[in-house]
């Protein structure tokens, strides 16, 4: 059962931190809101000084320039948004600095885009001086370079730079600051039966769906690139928070362990849990004596089972059911759940996959047990 110890668990462990911070926390009505920005820094500041690592992926040029300009409602083309970014990001950065700087906390500014990321050279210049920065102890302020980002080149949103950046430099934990409580299971907006999800172990489709796109007027993302982004860390076994940006104190009582936000599980502490299903929960109905070949497969080389490497069969299970993998003394290599019955298996053991379809008449598996649904036994 995963609980608030789980929460706990995963946070006592992390260091290196990567937060991002969306223009519906910075911004308002009169542009940046100060006050915010004042609070977060000087909870930035209380995490440095606890020994945390911290880089900053910020929106809120666009948000700025706007209000500078005195422009009301929606900028209408990409060269205005652009122009109100380049207005803006200088406003941005100046804040930031004055706010660290209170602190004694020096600022760097770093503007990205996507094809800087796709260029193997510039992808380690990037590495290189974001873990300059973070020797030195100076907070890297991170942004799309929306001067020169259009289409092809461009991010798309913050949100998905933000999930970037955190894989580039390996932080052990992504903090999205949104303007909402976290994920719900439907648009709290529209209905007040909305529930707050405070831990997501894997993001499936069903989870995808409750993320609607819309945005708010400020931001472009909206919940469904939050979504994203944090399947994109978790991918890559770094757990993502999606967390109330302007709550007091947010930062300190995420990394506490407070039950704030949604918490997305890594996957590897997915994949944990469910093979620890599969290796301790589940009951085993067969055996499947195994060769020499897919031994080494299993246990050196990661694979899957194929029928190729079924010597023999033993019990009588169905298609899903827990099988044992043993190699030819029965000795036990590996649990896991089978994609094809004993009585299909037998007929297809030491087949090429390409046989299989010839043999049964359909082939709905290449593996009769996929790596994913399978535990080594130690
Ligand atoms: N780069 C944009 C800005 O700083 C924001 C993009 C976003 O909100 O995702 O205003």
């Amino acid at each position: 059962m995963l609980t608030n110890q789980t929460r706990k668990n995963i946070l006592t462990n992390v260091k290196r931190i990567l937060i991002k911070i969306g223009s519906a926390v910075l911004t308002g009505e009169e542009g940046l809101n100060l006050n915010i920005i004042e609070q977060l820094v000087d909870e930035i500041a209380e995490l440095k000084r606890k020994g945390y690592e911290v880089m900053l992926v910020t929106s809120g040029a666009i948000a700025s320039g706007k209000h500078r300009m005195g422009i009301k409602g929606d900028l209408k083309s990409m060269p205005q948004k652009q122009a109100a970014a380049a207005i803006g990001q200088g406003r941005l950065m100046r804040v930031y600095s004055n706010t660290f700087g209170k602190h004694g906390l020096f600022v760097a500014q770093i503007l990205l885009t996507m094809s800087d990321l796709t260029d193997r050279k510039r992808f380690l210049n990037i590495r290189n001086t974001l873990s300059t920065l973070m020797d030195w102890g100076v907070i890297a302020i991170i942004n799309e370079n929306d001067t020169v980002a259009v289409d092809e080149i461009k991010f798309g949103d913050n949100d998905h730079l933000a999930a970037t950046v955190t894989n580039i430099i390996g932080a052990h934990l992504l903090i999205n600051l949104t303007s909402t409580d976290g994920l719900y299971d439907r648009n709290p907006l529209k209905s007040g039966e909305a529930k707050l999800l405070p831990l997501v172990e894997e993001i499936t489709e069903k989870i995808e769906a409750m993320a609607t796109e819309e945005a708010n007027s400020v931001g472009t993302g909206g919940m469904k690139s939050k979504i994203l982004a944090a399947k994109k860390v978790t991918a890559f076994g770094i757990p993502c928070i999606i967390a109330p940006g302007r709550r007091k104190d947010v930062l300190q009582d995420v990394l506490a362990g407070k039950e704030i936000g949604t918490l997305f599980l890594p996957m590897d502490e997915c994949l944990t849990s469910r093979k620890y299903w599969i290796a301790f929960t589940l009951k085993s109905r067969g055996k499947l004596f195994i060769d020499e070949g897919a031994k080494k497969a299993l246990l050196e080389q990661g694979k899957s089972l194929l029928p190729s490497g079924i010597a023999m069969v033993e019990g009588n299970f169905g298609v899903g059911d827990p099988a044992t993998c043993v190699d030819r003394n029965g000795t036990p290599l590996a649990k896991g759940l089978v994609n094809y019955s004993a009585a299909e298996i037998r007929k297809i053991m030491g087949l090429k996959t390409s046989e299989v379809e010839q043999v049964l008449g359909y082939k709905d598996y290449d593996e009769i047990i996929h790596r994913n649904n399978l535990v080594l036994i130690k």
